[in-house]
């Protein structure tokens, strides 16, 4: 059996032929980076969330749940820093008629080999100590000047470095600007905002959360929700959207416990990424140089995308940034005891925060086959863990025969309270089979005249391909086995005690 590499194109077409993701609004001739999921793509997505909401609220006693509404008071942002940093610097350049991402292009200044960066350097910000850590100092400059928005200053800094490279001299930078990521909306003559981040809507409920539920440090509130973000760059398909799912866990604890729970998320975060199946190396960290203006330590979990290792999850710590602002802004105590020094603290913040739709893409990338049987034949098989799949398992008669359709239905009807199935009697078996495997249903359970006689189903596997025979009384159970939730979590829950 050979594999084909799939691209990004052709996860796109297969996403909108087999009914998991349609552009939005497409009889209008859609929205840019604006996105829906269809009726197979909507089951991935939520059992996606599920997974993910049952590993932090079930899996872990001291972490619950909540869900805050998307338009909040509008001074939230400003305590939040967003109003004011939440935007994206571009460097235009007119003989390209292109817009580059400072960040991005800042990449491209350190890749290992750009020659010439710290002679260059020394000149134009007269280094004084070897000690200092060159890279660090220069984004810290770029990032000092952009608040200040002194962005004639970053701009020459970013000219001189291209003139290093001489093929890239060509470059004309002519205008730097900024570009406001948060949507903006009106309600009573005043803006508020669409959130750009779930976060902030736990932090001020943080006291409401930890009186209702007496809670004690330290403990984590999760919030799975929309959000959105006018992205200047948005493409690659879901990757990068303007209105897109979060799955957020902000863990409140005792600001000398820091480096502990840092290590402890990032570790059990990443085996969680791993229980999905999608294959070790494809998964890797990255430690943030750059950080958020919320941010004191931050890793990211990146995966591998058919267009590069590139962030699915961050892992912040937040510290007491954001409740000390909302404590300035609000003029409330957002405080814990300690007992021990009998004395108020706020508490520090590890975040874990993650898109469901960068899952989603991920999934879909690693798991999506073309595989080249026997005979010239070739079949799309989506891989996923069984849980996952959207549909569960398939009932077919094996032909249309009253007989077997009626047994077909009488096993449909008896076990659709349990499982989401689906029910076909078109086409050939093979056919059916070949329809199954590309929307990644893991079971096919087919009724034949042996059935009348014998109570037993051919179970056939979509990966395997092997078929067996099954009897009706323990069909449930087989399903059960092979696609319920709580392998998943058994397969989480002792890894992440393990490691
Ligand atoms: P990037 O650097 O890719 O813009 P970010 O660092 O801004 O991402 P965060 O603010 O940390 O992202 O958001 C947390 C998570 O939300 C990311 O790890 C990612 O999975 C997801 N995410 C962020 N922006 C988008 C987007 N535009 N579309 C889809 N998912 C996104």
């Amino acid at each position: 059996m050979r594999n084909h590499k799939i691209s990004l194109k052709e996860i796109v077409s297969y996403a909108k032929k087999y009914g998991f993701i349609f552009p939005t609004s497409e009889i209008y001739d859609g929205i840019n980076a604006i996105y829906d999921y269809g009726p197979y793509g909507i089951h991935l997505k939520n059992n996606i969330k599920e997974y993910w909401w049952r590993s932090m609220i079930q899996i872990n006693e001291n972490i619950i749940g909540l869900d805050t509404s998307i338009l909040m008071h509008p001074k939230i942002w400003k305590a939040s820093g967003h109003a004011e940093r939440f935007k994206e610097i571009f460097l235009y350049n007119k003989s390209k008629n292109y817009s580059y991402r400072i960040d991005f292009l800042l990449e491209q200044i350190f890749k290992p080999n750009s020659k010439g960066d710290n002679s260059l350097c020394k000149k134009l910000w007269q280094i004084k100590t070897k000690k200092n850590n060159l890279k660090k100092r220069i984004i810290q400059y770029i990032d000092d000047n952009i608040v200040l928005k002194k962005y004639k200053k970053i701009l020459v800094l970013v000219k001189k470095f291209k003139q290093i490279n001489k093929k890239k001299v060509q470059y004309k930078w002519n205008y730097i600007y900024e570009y406001k990521l948060m949507f903006q909306i009106y309600f009573k003559k005043q803006t508020i905002y669409l959130r750009p981040e779930t976060a902030q809507g736990i932090f001020t409920n943080f006291l409401n959360v930890q009186n209702s539920r007496k809670l004690k440090i330290p403990f984590g509130i999760a919030q799975i929700g929309k959000v959105f973000r006018n992205e200047i760059m948005a493409r690659q398909f879901i990757f990068r959207m303007r209105e897109f799912e979060q799955m957020e866990m902000q863990f409140f604890i005792h600001h000398k416990d820091e480096e502990k729970w840092f290590k402890y998320w990032k570790n059990k975060r990443l085996i969680w990424h791993l229980t999905i199946g999608l294959g070790e190396k494809k998964y890797r960290y990255f430690e943030h140089e750059q950080l958020a203006h919320y941010a004191k330590q931050a890793y990211d979990i990146q995966f591998n995308f058919p267009f590069g290792f590139k962030e699915l999850e961050g892992i912040h710590s937040r510290r007491n940034f954001d409740l000390k602002k909302h404590e300035k802004y609000s003029k409330k105590k957002l405080r814990v005891f300690d007992k021990e020094n009998q004395s108020y603290y706020i508490p520090y913040i590890i975040e874990t925060s993650v898109g469901i739709d960068r899952i989603f893409l991920a999934i879909l990338s690693s798991s999506l086959k073309i595989e080249f049987l026997k005979q010239q034949a070739k079949r799309t098989v989506l891989k996923i863990n069984p849980y996952l799949a959207p549909i569960k398992a398939a009932i077919f008669p094996l032909i249309q025969d009253k007989r077997l359709i009626a047994y077909a239905k009488y096993i449909f009807t008896s076990l659709k309270s349990s499982f989401l199935l689906t029910y076909e009697e078109n086409d050939s078996i093979g056919k059916r089979y070949r329809r199954q495997d590309a929307i990644g249903t893991p079971i096919c359970v087919t009724i034949d005249f042996k059935t009348l006689k014998d109570k037993c189903v051919t179970i056939r596997y979509r990966d395997s391909m092997l078929q067996k025979r099954v009897l009706i009384k323990n069909l449930k159970q087989e399903i059960k086995q092979e696609t319920s939730i709580n392998k998943l979590l058994t397969k989480f829950f002792m890894l992440a005690s393990t490691k």
